[in-house]
């Protein structure tokens, strides 16, 4: 069975690179992030990123999540579907081969830089508020 806290040592959290939250949650939740350097705003999302790439909700001290008990429906679902693997382990819960790992590792870096380049070419650059820069 998927256990996420099987490999939370050699992970580091390795998923928590999200950086697009729907609009509704970010406001909700924005008195938590840390560590905003850039914010865009499509419709109903938002593009948030750390100088880190971390997603902004990373507690670094913990090595979790600032608002786990709220985080976002993407963040819950990862590693138990095809579409965000765990590089780690797979669904089942088998820990992946070194080679699995790279590949899934690189996939995910590949995905992030587009989709960070894309949002950045259509979306709104905001500056940066006092409350949303922490
Ligand atoms: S889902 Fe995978 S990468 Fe993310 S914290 Fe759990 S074990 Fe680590
Ligand atoms: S919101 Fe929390 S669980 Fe989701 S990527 Fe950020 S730190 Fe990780």
């Amino acid at each position: 069975m998927f256990d996420c806290k099987k490999c939370i040592d050699k992970c580091k959290a390795n998923c928590c690179f999200l950086h697009v939250f729907p609009i509704i949650w970010w406001e909700k939740n924005k008195k938590h992030a840390r560590n905003v350097t850039e914010l865009h705003t499509l419709d109903d999302a938002k593009l948030v990123l750390t100088k880190e790439m971390r997603c902004a909700f990373f507690d670094k001290g913990m090595m979790g999540c600032a608002v786990y008990q709220d985080r976002p429906e993407t963040c819950s679902k990862f590693g138990l579907i095809d579409q965000l693997p765990c590089p780690w382990q797979d669904k089942d819960g088998k820990l992946r081969t070194d080679k699995e790992t790279k590949n899934i590792l690189a996939q995910a870096d590949e995905m992030f830089k587009k989709m960070r380049g894309e949002i950045r070419e259509k979306g709104k650059q905001y500056t940066i508020g006092e409350s949303e820069n922490r």
